[in-house]
């Protein structure tokens, strides 16, 4: 069984997932594997490293969702698809709706030609549940850089501009896969976060 965790930046997806689960471990008959996007695979985290370098300034759009692809196809083939054979309950901290919404939407790639690529990626493996922590972007970033004071107002705008971009991105992914997101509203307190999405997860998974 395969759950995704998904939502903006700041939404909170890491810390919820640690509590979820430690809340259904004792409950849950399989075992869990909690993995994140590069997902602890060697090759996938080297790709990673090249998406994220800031050096790389250069970096097109079209490599960018190719590299993301890519290294989530290596992240498929060695981590989740052996999980997933052996039974185990795989909870990702992001998968393919991210590159939907940052680089299909947000990049402005189009949501069909980055489906496309990672389909390719995957080999259409889809997720049984996706919970979609559901925030405004600009809390998102406000939580993110709470800490971080006096940054530049213009590179401030750019980025909110990119991640409201994001969003309605997630919105229209959303959209096309009712049956499989469910959407928890992230701007609660953590303790109501984590119980809800517990809740999703007891009501989907099967015994
Ligand atoms: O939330 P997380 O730590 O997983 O994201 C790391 C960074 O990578 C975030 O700033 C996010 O905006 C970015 N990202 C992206 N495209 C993706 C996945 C993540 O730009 N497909
Ligand atoms: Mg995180």
């Amino acid at each position: 069984y395969f759950i995704t965790f998904e939502g903006p930046d700041g939404a909170g997806k890491t810390t919820v997932i640690n509590e979820v689960v430690k809340q259904i471990q004792a409950s849950c008959k399989r075992p869990i594997l909690v993995t994140r996007e590069p997902g602890g695979s060697k090759i996938a985290e080297k790709i990673r490293q090249i998406i994220l370098d800031p050096a790389n300034t250069e970096m097109n759009a079209k490599t960018e969702a190719l590299l993301y692809a890519a290294s989530r196809s290596q992240h498929v083939s060695e981590i989740i698809e052996p999980a997933l054979k052996r039974g185990d309950l795989v909870i990702s901290d992001r998968f393919v709706d991210s590159s939907l919404a940052y680089q299909g939407k947000g990049r402005g790639l189009g949501i069909k030609q980055v489906q496309a690529i990672n389909d390719f990626a995957t080999g259409h493996l889809q997720p049984d549940l996706t919970i979609f922590l559901d925030l405004d972007p600009r809390l998102g970033l406000a939580r993110i850089s709470r800490a971080r004071a006096g940054t530049e107002d213009r590179l401030e705008q750019e980025k909110l501009a990119f991640h409201q971009e994001v969003y309605a991105g997630y919105q229209e992914v959303n959209a096309l896969h009712p049956d499989r997101v469910k959407l928890v509203d992230a701007s609660q307190e953590l303790p109501q976060v984590v119980a809800a999405s517990v809740k999703l997860i007891a009501s989907t998974l099967p015994e």
